[in-house]
């Protein structure tokens, strides 16, 4: 372009600075810190107990954010996060545990679906007659605006689906996740640690998980509530179905792959 004016390069600045972050949620500080050190330029603000690193990737604005563990810190994190930032993308990641017995300890689950594994309703059961947890119904508190409890249109499986583009970006990128494989498959959350095997074969069975773990589910619960395109990545730190032990190590690995499906994810669509 003839003469590049200075209207012209204020125009361009405010044009980088109007660009939508990624939003890239982890967990623990060492499922958050790892990728928070790779960014450039960065800030850190903080709201409540959550921790937003705030830098560019490739010259791209992306935001990383310590949300804390469980359902509500990553919901909570994730509302702060879209009415402060407004991202155009939202990655949940961290470590998981395995329901599939064919994923070992370091493969990497892409959440094609995610799930509330603790929205659960109870059989019907008088006093002295016991607790049947194998009876237990799913419930989807997303199904009407009637009582949940009563209504048996809310007796379903409600599923979070990734976003396409995301799940994409992520697929492209697999062979650089060279400690594991990595496979599309179902996270499912809840603020519980099952260590049950058959409990969780239940879940397997019943659900379609692949793995377990605290937030993705209630993070994918809240981007679908503002439509903003979401994705877990999930690590299994353990697999309790084929004696997998838990190896914290495996929450740097996945934010080394989860920077690089940020990576292509810029690269291929949201580069003009
Ligand atoms: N404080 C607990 C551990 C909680 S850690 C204890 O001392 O036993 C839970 C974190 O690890 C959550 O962020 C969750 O997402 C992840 N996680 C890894 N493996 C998990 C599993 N098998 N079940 C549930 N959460 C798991």
């Amino acid at each position: 372009m003839a003469g590049c004016s200075s209207a012209d390069k204020s125009e361009a600045a405010a044009e980088e600075d109007s660009k939508r972050p990624i939003l890239v949620e982890g967990p623990m500080p060492i499922e958050a810190e790892k990728f928070a050190e790779r960014l450039e330029n960065v800030e850190k603000e903080t709201s409540g107990t959550f921790d937003y690193y705030i830098g560019t990737v490739d010259d791209y604005p992306v935001i990383v954010a310590q949300t804390g563990k469980g359902m509500e810190n990553s919901a909570a994190a994730t509302v702060v996060a879209i009415e402060r930032y407004n991202p155009v993308a939202i990655i949940n990641q961290g470590t998981s545990g395995g329901h599939d017995p064919s994923l070992n300890v370091f493969d990497i689950v892409l959440g094609k679906k995610s799930v509330n594994i603790g929205s659960l309703k109870t059989g019907q059961r008088g006093e002295g007659e016991g607790i049947a947890p194998k009876e237990w119904i799913p419930m989807d508190l997303m199904a009407s605006e009637g009582s949940a409890g009563e209504d048996p249109d809310a007796e379903n499986i409600r599923y979070f689906k990734a976003d396409k583009d995301l799940l994409a970006a992520a697929n492209a990128v697999k062979d650089k996740h060279t400690k594991g494989k990595v496979v599309e498959g179902t996270i499912g959350s809840a603020d519980v640690w099952n260590n049950e095997v058959d409990r969780i074969k239940w879940f397997h069975e019943k659900f379609g998980t692949s793995v377990e773990e605290m937030e993705t589910a209630s993070a994918a619960q809240i981007a679908k509530a503002y439509d903003v395109p979401f994705l877990g990545i999930r690590i299994l730190s353990n697999n309790k179905t084929n004696g997998g032990e838990y190896n914290p190590n495996t929450a740097a690995v996945n934010q080394e792959y989860v920077y690089e499906v940020v990576q292509e994810y810029i690269a291929t669509y949201l580069s003009e």
